[in-house]
């Protein structure tokens, strides 16, 4: 096998197209496919090398596969980092992520603004093996310092948060994580790789939902978790090789080839979500709208320190409740009603019946989760047949 030399001077857009790359004999152009479950030794030696680390290279899936060490590798480059792994979905990388750093008797904080599933493994599956956690308003860093104990191992965040846009100062809550002796992770999927560098701020571990703008298309379920390699050494890679949540080969063969367009999707995604937010500002049927790159986001001089570019989500708060939201998304005829984002088909979510429906009203009240809040995952079809969409669907109702 050949590799692609590394140069850390090219740009994002060159990395996602070279990076990792790694050449079987037959020298193809298009990164290999290798779906294969194991590997095979010229002798026991060899074998008994690969497994006690004296010599590098490939085992079983579990642990490791060519074409999954790509993604990885083309993934660190996206990020910064200096090591990845990939896992089966973006959960896997969340809850890995935090599991592979706390034990029986240790606490993590996390921000109560999270993703359904983030908030269900830090309210009710860490705390069944005796992890406990507290959960604050991550915008007030005072609740953050008030909420660290002795026994305080991670703290855990999401930002911009889903499904409202709430920004947290991360230089800030990484430097009360490391006073606390506490390490701070990251799920970074709503600002993507492109516009936010946790790692650079002073985060310690970075998790995405492949799923979203890495594979971008709608296919493969996939996770990443990066970090420095004294991270991913001591923390993720032997629960990762002993667990099992890995990656399938084939659905890293598909992110690995997605990352060759992810810049000009998600480029695209943004400038595209920022002139409809602009476009749809200030509209009578829209009560409030919320956009990470607007004058008007409560937070946009935190935004400006810390992400270099917006988002690709929209979130808009409709008139009339659930069933002004209903109305609106059953009237739309392009943007697709559905829980998924960052997707080139632009969709559509009420996350009070969907990602955020398990919690109980004065719950989704405290993650500003209203009955009129939908997100709008804007995609890569032409801007104005996206505004004109969303335009006759707020007349109807
Ligand atoms: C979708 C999502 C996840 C979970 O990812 P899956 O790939 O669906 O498991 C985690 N965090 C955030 C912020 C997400 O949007």
């Amino acid at each position: 096998m050949s590799k692609t030399s590394h140069n850390h001077a090219w740009h994002i857009d060159t990395m996602m197209v070279h990076e990792g790359t790694h050449r079987s004999s037959f020298g193809e152009t298009s990164e290999a496919l290798f779906l294969t479950q194991g590997h095979v030794y010229d002798t026991g030696e060899q074998c008994e090398a690969r497994f006690n680390d004296s010599e590098p290279g490939f085992i079983y899936a579990r642990f490791s596969n060519p074409t999954v060490a790509m993604f990885e590798a083309r993934m660190a480059a996206l990020e910064g980092a200096q090591a990845a792994r990939a896992t089966a979905s973006g959960m896997a990388a969340v809850t890995l992520s935090l599991m592979g750093q706390v034990k029986a008797g240790d606490h993590v904080v996390a921000a109560q603004a999270l993703f359904g599933s983030c908030r269900y493994v830090i309210e009710e599956w860490l705390p069944r093996f005796g992890v406990e956690t507290t959960l604050v308003d991550g915008r007030d860093l005072a609740a953050w310092k008030a909420a660290v104990k002795p026994n305080t191992k991670v703290f855990f965040l999401e930002s911009p948060s889903n499904p409202n846009l709430e920004i947290i100062d991360i230089a800030a809550v990484a430097t009360i994580a490391h006073a606390a002796g506490a390490t701070l992770t990251v799920d970074n999927v709503f600002a993507t790789a492109l516009w936010q560098k946790p790692l650079a701020l002073g985060a310690d571990c970075v998790v995405y939902s492949a799923t979203k703008h890495i594979d971008g298309q709608g296919r493969c379920l996939g996770g990443v978790i990066l970090g420095s390699n004294h991270f991913i050494d001591t923390f993720i890679k032997t629960p990762l090789r002993q667990t099992g949540p890995a990656m399938s080969p084939f659905n890293a063969w598909v992110m690995l080839k997605a990352l060759e367009t992810f810049s000009l999707r998600v480029e695209r995604q943004t400038r595209s979500a920022s002139e409809l937010a602009d476009a749809l500002a200030g509209h009578p049927a829209i009560k409030k709208l919320i956009y990470p790159g607007r004058q008007d986001h409560p937070q946009a001089e935190l935004i400006a320190k810390q992400m270099s570019g917006g988002s690709s989500l929209i979130a808009l708060e409709i008139e009339a409740g659930k069933s002004g939201a209903f109305r609106f998304m059953n009237a739309l005829k392009l943007i697709k009603i559905s829980n998924n984002l960052g997707d080139a088909k632009s969709l559509i979510t009420h996350p009070a019946t969907t990602t955020h429906q398990r919690f109980t009203p004065e719950q989704r009240e405290l993650m500003g989760v209203s009955e009129g809040l939908v997100r709008l995952s804007v995609g890569l079809e032409h801007p104005q047949d996206l505004l004109d969409d969303v335009l006759q669907a707020l007349e109807s109702i």
